[in-house]
């Protein structure tokens, strides 16, 4: 064991962690060891608060029953089945039932196992249909700048994360991207949809004017892009990116693996904001984040299209071993079951009201610049330290994290997307918490 990770702990050496700060979290870890409800309890017994329902994912809340179980008897029933060539009955209840919930015509499910899968396979899914149909130039992914659509190679490259980009290359071929909606000058402290910004969709029109229509397979957005700051789609914008595509036969592809399963009010942002695109890609709240499953969502005609096509023995050739794993079946069909009993796929349209006035309270509080809201998510914005940006927002992230709470930082916003079982308390919970870390960092 090296110097810099010697802990009372567990040994730190081996585990190569994921988008953190090995070195510095090493010295100071924060371990998870359980959880429940509302709350994790960390490996001193502390209880803390989960603001952010894990990772965008524990819509129901922690260690539910009917999930848990539906878990260890599929693991002792049928651990495994191949996915090619083979199936097992929850697989195709488990589309049935995402089916009906989905956005009329979505009614096609493709099993993958994380968003990042979900949205290598939906961009996939796109260029080989246009070629299945004999438009086989549509080869073109739009994207949009400041979009985050998981770490594989499709996913960056229609993302707009500088630092997810700048250390791995070329990226995908004939990648283009349309300009995020953000626009804090005219939008600032909107509640709820902004009023201003409809007309930047208007970029797609620029890019099929300067490479053509028929060069252009996809545009993925995420309806509300989570990752990189809470930005909610100005009114009218989503529909504008409709119409365009409608005009040009380009597909549109939702990225709804955060505002998939209730997060802002509806089983789906689709639905919320009233527009319905042809693929949609969805993981984490699937099973509610207890083992790890994505799907995409496809429209029947997409569909049938490829039973239709030519290249008729394996209609799309691709699929993961993972696709469809029982034990994520069974998890998502127990998480299903939870969210429909519970009313939890509309709830965040209940507390949003509350959630909204409480978060918008934190206008005035020390570096805070800018609030923004949709469902049961929330971003609070703060003025970055002069040439240290993330620092002022991580630093809160730290001193919550002391005082029970779990938020998340991105860049100098701090994110809330707190489990959709969350009561009024917590809320006032976590806003007093957050209002003091604000106060202690001034
Ligand atoms: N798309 C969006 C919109 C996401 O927010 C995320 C993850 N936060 C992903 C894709 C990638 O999901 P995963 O980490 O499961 O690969």
């Amino acid at each position: 064991m090296s110097e810099d990770t010697k802990t009372a702990g567990p040994a730190m050496d081996a585990y190569w962690m994921p988008f953190t700060a090995n070195r510095q979290f090493k010295k100071s870890p924060r371990l998870l060891t359980r959880a429940d409800g509302m709350y994790f309890v960390d490996d001193k017994g502390r209880q803390v608060l989960d603001g952010i329902a894990g990772l965008w994912c524990v819509n129901a809340g922690h260690n539910r029953p009917r999930i848990v179980s539906a878990i260890q008897q599929q693991a002792a029933e049928l651990d495994f089945a191949p996915p090619f060539q083979m199936g097992h009955p929850k697989a195709f209840e488990l589309a049935e039932r995402l089916a009906a919930l989905t956005p009329a015509g979505l009614n096609k499910v493709f099993f993958t196992n994380s968003g990042s899968e979900s949205v290598d396979t939906a961009l996939k899914m796109a260029i080989a249909y246009h070629r299945v149909r004999g438009e086989g130039a549509r080869t073109r992914l739009i994207g949009r700048e400041r979009g985050y659509h998981g770490v594989n190679f499709g996913g960056i490259s229609v993302g707009g994360m500088v630092a997810n980009r700048k250390m791995f290359g070329t990226m995908l071929g004939g990648v283009d991207h349309i300009r995020h909606t953000h626009d804090p000058v005219r939008n600032s402290y909107s509640v709820g949809q902004p009023a201003h910004g409809a007309e930047f969709a208007d970029d797609l029109e620029r890019l099929v004017a300067l490479h053509d229509a028929s060069t252009i397979a996809a545009v993925i957005v995420e309806p509300v892009a989570g990752s990189t700051g809470v930005l909610i789609p100005p009114q009218g914008y989503l529909q504008r990116l409709r119409e365009i595509c409608d005009k040009h036969g380009i597909l549109l592809i939702f990225d709804e693996v955060i505002t998939g399963f209730g997060r802002t009010g509806h089983p789906f942002a689709a639905q919320t904001f009233g527009v319905t695109p042809d693929l949609m890609t969805v993981a984490k709240g699937l099973t509610n984040g207890c083992v790890p499953m994505g799907a995409v969502f496809a429209k029947q005609q997409i569909h049938d299209t490829f039973m239709n096509g030519p290249e008729h023995l394996i209609e799309f050739f691709h699929g993961y071993t993972y696709s469809a794993h029982p034990l994520a079946c069974a998890a998502a069909l127990g998480t299903l079951d939870t969210y429909a009993e519970e009313g939890l796929l509309t709830r965040a349209g209940e507390m949003q009201a509350y959630f909204a006035e409480c978060l918008h309270s934190l206008k005035g509080e020390p570096h805070v610049i800018d609030v923004r809201n949709i469902g049961l998510v929330g971003g609070v914005e703060l003025s970055p330290l002069p040439g240290e940006p993330a620092k002022r927002a991580f630093s809160i992230f730290l001193d919550c994290w002391e005082q029970g709470l779990l938020i998340r930082t991105t860049g100098d916003t701090i994110a809330l997307s707190p489990p959709l079982i969350i009561e009024r308390s917590h809320i006032d919970r976590i806003i007093d918490t957050l209002r003091a870390a604000l106060r202690r960092a001034a």
